[in-house]
């Protein structure tokens, strides 16, 4: 059965060897990056052939992407780019079971772990842990959402809240 990959400029400039039957999809902003770039032999490659295809996710997905972006802390973390990248892999999941996402990137992968959606590294071995952030009074320990509304101190005993990175096994 073809598997359809979702690429990411990392994964792309690394040229992985993938069936010739695969489907290859990347957003419009990675390929106009890469174009900056001496290695492009696979997404030139790819586009000739028309094995890559150019697909930008839809408004509402995103939109979706945004809100769980920011209600995990992970504002800061991921660009634009990023999210749309995780925005479409959201979307492709959804009308494909056979989506692999294929990324060097770590916060793309922490991101893509947490919303169970399965990833490669192609050249390193990727993460092993989950990420999330927890958003914790250090005063009497109380734990708030990224939403609320706190100007950095504990509504309860007016500590300082602290954003404390957690680490979980990933499961499938
Ligand atoms: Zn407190």
């Amino acid at each position: 059965m073809p598997k359809t990959f979702l690429l990411d400029a990392s994964a792309i400039i690394a040229e992985p060897s993938l069936d010739l039957n695969a489907k290859l999809i990347t957003t419009g902003k990675i390929l106009s990056e890469l174009k900056s770039m001496e290695t492009k032999g696979l997404a030139l490659h790819a586009l000739m052939t028309e094995q890559l295809e150019i697909r930008e996710p839809k408004e509402e997905t995103l939109k979706e992407i945004e809100a769980l972006v920011s209600e995990k802390g992970f504002k800061t973390k991921l660009s634009v780019q990023d999210r749309e990248l995780l925005a479409l892999a959201l979307q492709l999941s959804r009308e494909k079971a056979d989506l692999l996402v294929l990324t060097d990137d770590f916060s793309i992968q922490n991101f893509l772990a947490i919303l169970k959606i399965p990833f490669e590294s192609v050249h390193d071995k990727g993460i092993e842990k989950i990420m999330e952030f927890s958003l914790e009074c250090i005063g009497c320990g109380k734990k708030y959402a990224f939403s609320d509304k706190l100007a950095g101190k504990c509504l309860h005993c007016g500590s300082r809240v602290r954003k404390k990175p957690e680490f979980r096994e990933i499961t499938g």
